[in-house]
């Protein structure tokens, strides 16, 4: 739907922005100039060539009159049976001319195109994650899609096409002048009017082209949405709902259609009557002027060849026009993001991975997400953990556990307060040094498209077969591989078998036993096993966890009895710290969580 309205034509001129990031986009064909500007030159020259052939084309006409003729200047005995000779010769050029003209503009708009791209994608993944939230994902696919792709499209086929188009409107002017500037002048008089008129017509045609573009992509939007949710439209059983949904948008598409065929239909109307009227008026003329004047037929041929030429490149110009306005756009999309602070350097090697020897600690963080700054997600946060201990945090869902650890990673560098490793600010550290050092078993664990071996891996790219499946085995994953088709290397997601909530996590644990992180993070790592293979997997995170800092977030209080510290939360805000034992004789919060979970066991 987004992406259908930024395609509609604008009216207008492109802003200042636009042009700045126009001229920044240009700097990446700029590193292809030679071909450019080569292909630049052959584009006048095929262009050319075109009015060459219409002149010659009079001249010929001459030649079959038995008058003079260009070519009787270079060789006297030339008749018109030479005219094939030229002709073939400048077909012959002009094949080599475009072919090469063509490949050019291709390399510049392919590879300069492409590494704006690369460069794009460079930026975006090196962003920082409240960015990627603030804008949504396929707004971003977008950019790196179709603006960019409009961008190539312009550079390899519209500026080239505006290019010729206005050698073509120049060369054809200065021609028919020559040859009948008296028609010339009466041409002028009346065809830029119908011309300018029907382009102001057009452009509310294409009003009307993009409303109906714009109610189709309405339609579109709930045939997306109910084929991506089917299973839900079928539960509900909404089909009929979805069906008559779709009807009502039909429908308005329908009459939105209806309407830009009737105004359509005006404009052709109104091309016919004035656009040819006034055509017909300047042949008529001509025709006058041939018998009155003393204009050549041939002169008045290749005035009435030339015009339409001039008529159809000023058309077209009004077209190219619409299309860079939207180019511009695409441009200024693509600028905003390049111009973007990222939280990393790609190009600069990894830096190592940070120690940690002594302690982290919370001093009075305070955070609200960018996307909700009105309501604080933690708020007066202090927590101290030292190296060794496994720190729980249990509250109800929604009072920021997950939030601490994403503090931690560094995934959002607004916060206000101090967290420290070591009594250094984790700002002081690049992200990935500290990222490479804690392990996070998340909530919900989304796998890429690719084998459950890759999935283990990931992270962790250089782990030997022998290792991954070391991890595999410990985390539990082996248990379910094992009947798989092809086990570790069978194929997961869209395109492969869909793993169930314990499978997916499950290979999320074995991905941080092969990461081995000096911190561990568990958040809720195991709230969708069943407790069969909650058992099983528990005995894995235990070993995994011992001798090791972990933070266990963690909804079934009963496995963080042995926890170090436990912490709860409680919208945003500490509301108790101590162990299992002692929180339970403070009978305070946790002491009711226990007591709630217990009665709901029983
Ligand atoms: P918990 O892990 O304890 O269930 P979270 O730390 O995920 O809770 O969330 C704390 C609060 O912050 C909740 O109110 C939640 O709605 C909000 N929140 C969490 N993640 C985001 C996010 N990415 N953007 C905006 N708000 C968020
Ligand atoms: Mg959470």
């Amino acid at each position: 739907m987004s992406r259908r309205n930024r395609e509609t034509p604008r009216r207008g001129r492109p802003s200042k922005a636009e042009w700045n990031a126009a001229r920044y986009v240009m700097s990446y064909v700029w590193r292809y100039r030679v071909s450019f500007i080569t292909g630049l030159i052959l584009l006048s020259i095929s262009a050319s060539m075109f009015l060459v052939v219409m002149k010659l084309a009079g001249e010929m006409a001459q030649a079959a009159e038995g008058n003079e003729h260009i070519l009787t200047k270079f060789i006297p005995q030339a008749g018109v049976e030479t005219y094939i000779y030229v002709f073939a010769g400048l077909l012959i050029f002009q094949a080599v001319v475009s072919y090469t003209r063509i490949y050019l503009f291709t390399k510049v708009g392919e590879y300069g195109i492409a590494d704006l791209r690369r460069d794009l994608f460079q930026r975006i993944i090196a962003l920082d994650v409240s960015f990627i939230e603030r804008n949504r994902t396929g707004d971003l696919i977008s950019r790196l899609t179709a603006d960019i792709e409009q961008l190539q499209s312009t550079f390899s086929n519209t500026l080239p096409e505006l290019i010729r188009q206005i050698i073509l409107f120049i060369g054809g002017l200065i021609i028919i002048f020559i040859e009948a500037p008296q028609l010339s002048l009466f041409m002028l008089s009346i065809i830029p009017v119908v011309v300018l008129v029907s382009m102001a017509l057009g452009m509310y045609v294409k009003r009307f082209s993009s409303k109906r573009q714009e109610s189709l992509a309405r339609t579109n939007v709930i045939a997306e949405e109910a084929f991506s949710q089917y299973t839900t439209v079928k539960a509900f059983v909404n089909e009929r709902f979805e069906m008559q949904r779709y009807r009502l948008a039909i429908n308005d598409m329908i009459s939105v259609a209806m309407k830009y065929g009737k105004v359509r239909a005006v404009f052709v109307v109104f091309i016919i009557f004035f656009m040819f009227g006034s055509l017909m008026t300047v042949l008529w003329r001509g025709a006058l002027m041939v018998k009155y004047d003393g204009l050549s037929v041939s002169d008045l041929t290749l005035f009435i060849l030339l015009t339409g030429v001039i008529g159809g490149a000023i058309a077209s110009l009004g077209n190219y026009y619409v299309v860079l306005l939207g180019t511009f756009g695409a441009t200024k999309r693509v600028q905003e993001i390049l111009s973007q602070d990222t939280e990393m350097n790609i190009d600069a090697d990894l830096p190592p991975p940070m120690q940690f020897e002594q302690s982290i600690a919370f001093q009075n963080v305070f955070f609200s997400y960018p996307t909700r700054q009105d309501i604080p997600a933690l708020e007066n946060v202090s927590l101290e953990i030292d190296k060794g201990d496994h720190v729980a945090i249990v509250g109800t869902s929604g009072s920021g556990k997950s939030t601490m650890v994403k503090l931690l990673a560094g995934f959002y560098p607004d916060y206000v307060g101090e967290i420290t490793i070591d009594g250094a600010s984790i700002k002081d550290y690049p992200v990935e040094s500290i990222r490479q050092n804690i392990g996070i078993v998340p909530q919900d664990v989304v796998l890429f498209g690719g084998s459950i071996q890759d999935n283990i891996a990931y992270g962790c790219t250089n782990a030997s077969e022998r290792e991954i499946i070391e991890a595999a085995q410990k985390a539990n994953v082996m248990e379910f591989v094992e009947s798989l088709p092809a086990g570790l290397n069978t194929m997961v997601g869209e395109r492969g078998v869909q793993l169930s909530g314990g499978q997916k996590q499950r290979v999320a644990i074995a991905r941080a036993i092969l990461k081995d992180p000096k911190i561990l993070v568990l958040d809720e790592a195991t709230s969708s096993l069943d407790s069969a293979s909650e058992s099983l997997v528990q005995n894995a995170l235990e070993r995994l966890m011992q001798n090791r800092t972990t933070i266990v977030i963690a909804h079934r209080l009963s496995t963080v009895r042995n926890a170090t510290k436990i912490v709860v939360l409680h919208h945003g805000k500490i509301e108790e710290v101590g162990s299992h034992e002692s929180l339970l004789a403070e009978k305070g919060r946790y002491h009711l969580m226990v007591e709630l979970q217990q009665r709901q066991m029983a």
